[in-house]
């Protein structure tokens, strides 16, 4: 089969592409698992955090990619169509496992990292991981639903937001332009403040709804309820506790932050962006239930996310354009 190699970890840039087009023997299935025939993977931030070193995988070569639709051609429901996610598997017997929680997992083991993913014409999988796609969702809206929607699903909920409730998003790519579609179905009485430093963005923003649209140090009109902050750094998650109300919460949707501006940490002024019972919360991975009940709520409120497509050998491209902030909405590698 054809995949997309991770050999070694080092810097993406579009001098030297990070992945290695291969040809390599279909996976081999164990009891329990599933061969899928991929068609669609999407491409996730979490993808140059693995590439880049901030969270590298636990062995190389590895096949990235971790928003998988195929088809099962093996070992289950032959012909039936699941998306595989980021959560690949977890002990099932663990505090964390045995409350909902399986997130937390210490055993917690994830697509495209600990295991091969997506960027590959097959994959296999555990049988119980896989989710149904409900018919309604093409296999390109799918892919993005599987991660950038799922944690943007547990973001919101972890939000504490409320209908009517003003919420920020700092950053507007893959993730928040999901949250925002799902707040105005969800909380039709809530604002949503959109954030970030690329003009196409707070556009694409307002089209879809946002009440306001400004650059990561603009202040928007009012204090909010709550912010989720999708952005690699940190300067938005210190602007992000300048604007939350007394009891207001910032949610970090990310798997890493990077420590070129971790300088800014130190301008942390306690009256200005703690006091006053404001929170801090990080989000980590998801659990099977956040992505079936995202898909089906996704298939209730017809949300689909925005997307762009590229080939399998083209995933490099798709990276390096993530990498530079060339966002619209999702990007999705058609594979099959
Ligand atoms: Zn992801
Ligand atoms: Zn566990």
């Amino acid at each position: 089969m054809k995949a997309m190699l991770l050999e070694s970890t080092g810097d993406v840039d579009p001098l030297h592409p990070p992945l290695k087009l291969v040809q390599q023997p279909e996976p081999t299935l164990n009891p329990g698992e599933v061969l899928l025939k991929v068609t669609r993977c999407g491409v996730c931030h979490t993808e140059l955090d693995e590439i880049e070193g901030r969270m590298p995988p636990p062995r190389l070569p590895i096949i990235l990619g971790h928003q998988v639709v195929g088809i099962i051609e093996e070992g289950g429901n032959k012909g039936s169509r699941v998306g595989a996610a980021w959560i690949a598997s977890a002990c099932g017997d663990c505090d964390f496992c045995n409350c909902g929680r399986e997130n937390l997992c210490p055993d917690f083991k994830a697509t495209g990292r600990d295991i091969d993913g997506g960027y590959a014409e097959y994959m296999k999988v555990r049988a119980d991981f896989v989710h149904h796609i409900p018919d309604s969702i093409s296999d390109s809206e799918a892919a993005p639903l599987l991660c950038a929607g799922a944690i943007g699903y547990r973001s919101l909920r972890l939000s504490n937001l409320q209908d009517g409730g003003s919420l920020g998003l700092m950053g507007f790519g893959g993730s928040n332009h999901l949250v925002l579609k799902l707040v105005k179905f969800k909380f039709p009485n809530s604002k949503v403040f959109a954030f970030s430093r690329n003009p196409q963005e707070r556009e694409f923003a307002l089209s879809l709804g946002a009440a306001w649209a400004g650059g990561i140090d603009q202040n928007p009109p009012g204090v909010l309820d709550a912010v989720i902050d999708t952005t690699p750094v940190w300067g938005p998650g210190i602007e992000a506790l300048k604007i939350l109300k007394p009891g207001g919460r910032l949610v970090i949707n990310a798997i890493r932050k990077e420590d070129k501006d971790k300088d800014i940490l130190l301008q942390l002024n306690y009256p200005a962006h703690l006091w006053m019972e404001k929170e801090v919360k990080s989000v980590a991975n998801v659990t099977r239930e956040d992505v079936s009940e995202f898909l089906k709520l996704a298939a209730e409120a017809g949300i689909k996310p925005e997307y762009q497509e590229y080939d399998l050998k083209d995933a490099n491209q798709a990276l390096v354009e993530m990498k530079q902030g060339k966002i619209r909405g999702a990007k999705v590698i058609t594979v099959n």
